[in-house]
């Protein structure tokens, strides 16, 4: 049987555990992930390859992912610095989670390629099927899907 979105998740939270703030709640769970199964695969890659790029680099748990979503039709993967505490200009400790030093480092350079590789990957892919797929926009909304998910995307939206 196939797996179900609440199964996938709590697969990619216990597996790649160290790419996600342990701060996370349940219900920060429910909305960190809301990809539908045909890019579970693309983020599923996305996250072997970040968690090699950390440990490569010694950055295993300085880094997090904070969202994964689609938005106008793209894949979106949100990597923020774990929060880490500085001091500011008058000498006292704060929590931060910006990017620090605000220059690119191999780290950040990485993370951009790879994430720029999988986007690219899901704009080809269907979003409900994982087969070759394409941008389309119905009524306004924008989605990459194949012509079986296309047909039945505008038939649905006929029929409200
Ligand atoms: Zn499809």
């Amino acid at each position: 049987m196939a797996m179900t979105h609440d199964e996938y998740v709590a697969y990619i939270r216990e597996r790649y555990a160290a790419l996600f703030d342990p701060n996370n709640s349940d219900g920060d769970w429910q909305y960190l992930i809301t990809i539908n199964r045909g890019w579970w695969p693309l983020l599923t890659d996305f996250c072997e390859q970040l968690e090699g790029v950390l440990r490569h680099h010694g950055e295993i748990g300085r880094w997090y992912i904070r969202q994964v979503k689609e938005k106008f039709g793209e894949l979106r993967i949100y990597v923020r610095p774990a929060p880490y505490e500085r001091l500011d200009i008058d000498g006292f400790a704060k929590w931060v989670d910006d990017i620090d030093p605000s220059a690119p480092t191999p780290v950040t350079e990485m993370i951009g390629i790879i994430k720029e590789q999988v986007i690219g990957r899901a704009a080809h892919i269907c979003e409900e099927c994982g087969e070759p797929g394409e941008m389309r926009v119905v009524e306004g909304w924008y989605g990459v899907c194949c012509d079986k998910h296309h047909a039945e995307w505008i038939a649905r939206m006929a029929a409200r």
